[in-house]
Parts: structure tokens; sequence; C-alpha cells
């Protein structure tokens, strides 16, 4: 069982209510990945920016992969916090990780689910804030 009630009132105002600029981060001089790409998006970026979205839109998924946010995690543990039929997990999983959005790695026998990068972990969590407001009706703000 993954402990999320701390994480249920991740919704603290405090971490995006001032809207600071993002960081101008271009690519470090080590070449390393970039945190900002201020770039326009060609057909290509869509096209896989579309993909993504698609595979958030479905429930079960979204509640899956907002788990992983906060932890990485095995299929017994998202079944359980999911409520979803272990089938339904890992259909979810297994086209997860064919679109590249999560990893796995084995852990003696489990095999542990993660998300791949810090992008799509903070678009789920930001997808979710955003919801929270469309449920609560707390005023929008920046
Ligand atoms: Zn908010």
């Amino acid at each position: 069982m993954i402990d999320i009630g701390e994480q249920l009132n991740e919704h603290d105002p405090a971490p995006h209510r001032a809207p600071a600029p993002p960081p101008i981060v271009h690519s470090p001089p080590s070449g390393g990945p970039s945190l900002v790409h201020p770039i326009e998006p060609d057909r290509q970026r869509l096209e896989a920016g579309a993909e993504t979205f698609r595979m958030l839109a479905d429930p079960t998924r979204l509640h899956i992969l907002w788990l992983l946010t906060q932890n990485p995690s095995d299929v017994g543990t998202l079944v359980a916090a999911t409520g979803a039929h272990r089938t339904a997990v890992s259909q979810h999983l297994a086209k997860l990780r064919f679109s590249g959005l999560v990893s796995t790695r084995k852990i003696a026998r489990n095999v542990e689910y993660s998300i791949v990068d810090g992008h799509l972990t903070r678009l789920i969590r930001e997808g979710m804030n955003h919801a929270d407001h469309r449920v609560s009706g707390e005023p929008a703000h920046e």
C-alpha cells in the first residue's frame, strides 16, 4: 500500500500560487537535458504531445500515473490503490510502457513501474491541480 494521505493535501496553494516566471534554463554546459524547450512545436512534436495526452485520457490510467508520480510501484500496489481489476491495471501498464511513458525495473521477484521523466510527472500533477479547481470551484489563478 502507498501512503497517499500526505500527498492528497498536496494542493497547497503555496507551491503554485506565485506564478514565478519559469527559469530560463537552456541546455546546461554539460550538454545535458534541458528543463525549458523554447521551441515552436512542429507537426511531429504536436503529434507526440497529442499521443501523450491520449495516454492520460482515461481516469484509471490517469490514477495509475498519478500514483506513480508519488512512488514507483508494482502491480499489486496499484491494484490496491486504484481498486481496479488486476487485469485492467496490467493492461494499462503494458500500454503505458509500450508508449514509453513508464519504465520498469525488476526488484527481486517484483516489477516496479516508474514515470520516465520530470516533465511528465509535473504535467500529471498540474493536470490534477487543475482538476481540483474544476471540482472544488476554487477560483482560478495564473
Ligand atoms: Zn491552484
